[in-house]
């Protein structure tokens, strides 16, 4: 097998950042915390996006209801296109584009946007640098392109494509382990170059699941609608910052900090199929306390940040 081949095996298999529970509460705690203004400005982006009709697709209730549905369903989006046919993913080396279909400006998966591996180490083992483009370069971007006029033309600068990446790029950030990786001694790729963890996804814990799909799952693992409005409620008991941060950077910079101090927090040995880390429920009580408090504060900054943008 090439290795190319087996990389991408392996990139099929790891985690893809908050799961749909996720992504649906900090959308829909933002929604629920936007300005009239926004909220019929993003009601409008989301009706005249491309796949209005998939993000409407159960949605109940009236107008309102649905709108904000909609645009839930649309900070999940960018994560529902990496299993669609209609799209393809760039970053392979044998990457073949679809058929631009009407509405769009091109099929990309864009995979590398929902992420930065800001790198660290525990034991001084030399660190790469973060790739671009990545999750801050993207979101640097999109927040400059976010209240421009929407121009009617498929331009992957126009608010109507970039909306639900803002959303769900930007959902992902507080999600800690998408902020970092993890360089170890003797954690080396296939030409011997030190290797990070690709935000928690090669340690293994203590029943197969790897970290970075705990930390996704770690708001629970069922999209229905009850359960998804469930979690919001939660969200809405959070404290709130007086002034949001709507500086990605230092979004970003406080889930390397979470990283360093919680998510790692059962030490540097183990994380390996044969010696898999488990995880106590002290830990297991704290993630999900850490989750509930970032999803609150991303909904409630993505919220500011698009009343903002929005006006
Ligand atoms: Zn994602």
């Amino acid at each position: 097998m090439s290795k190319s081949v087996a990389c991408l095996l392996f990139f099929a298999l790891i985690g893809q950042g908050w799961n749909a529970v996720g992504h649906r509460a900090v959308a829909g705690h933002a929604y629920d915390r936007l300005k009239k203004t926004a909220r019929h400005r993003v009601d409008d982006l989301i009706r005249k996006h491309p796949d209005y009709q998939l993000l409407v697709a159960g949605a109940t209730g009236n107008n309102k209801e649905r709108a904000r549905y909609a645009f839930m369903s649309a900070a999940v989006w960018p994560d529902t296109i990496k299993g669609d046919p209609r799209f393809y993913d760039e970053s392979r080396r044998d990457a073949k584009p679809t058929p631009v279909l009407a509405g769009f400006p091109d099929m990309q998966q864009r995979r590398n946007w929902h992420y930065i591996n800001k790198p660290f180490s525990p034991d001084g083992t030399p660190l790469l640098k973060p790739p671009v483009p990545n999750a801050l370069t993207q979101l640097h971007w999109i927040i400059e392109r976010i209240g421009n006029k929407v121009t009617g033309e498929a331009s992957v600068e126009d608010p109507v494509y970039l909306l639900p990446w803002l959303m769900h790029v930007g959902g992902d950030e507080f999600q800690p382990l998408h902020c970092v990786t993890r360089f170890r001694k003797g954690q080396l790729d296939r030409d011997g170059k030190p290797m990070g963890d690709l935000g928690g996804n090669t340690v293994i814990l203590l029943g197969g699941q790897n970290l970075h799909a705990y930390w996704d799952d770690s708001l629970g693992g069922t999209p229905s609608p009850t359960y998804v409005e469930a979690v919001i409620k939660q969200l809405r008991k959070q404290d709130r910052e007086k002034k949001p941060i709507l500086e990605p950077a230092v979004w970003i910079e406080e889930g390397l900090a979470i990283a360093k101090r919680d998510v790692y927090s059962f030490g540097v040995d183990g994380g390996t199929k044969e010696d898999p880390v488990k995880l106590d429920d002290h830990y297991k009580i704290r993630s999900r306390k850490i989750a509930l408090q970032r999803a609150a504060l991303g909904g409630q900054r993505l919220a500011a940040l698009l009343n903002e943008k929005l006006r």
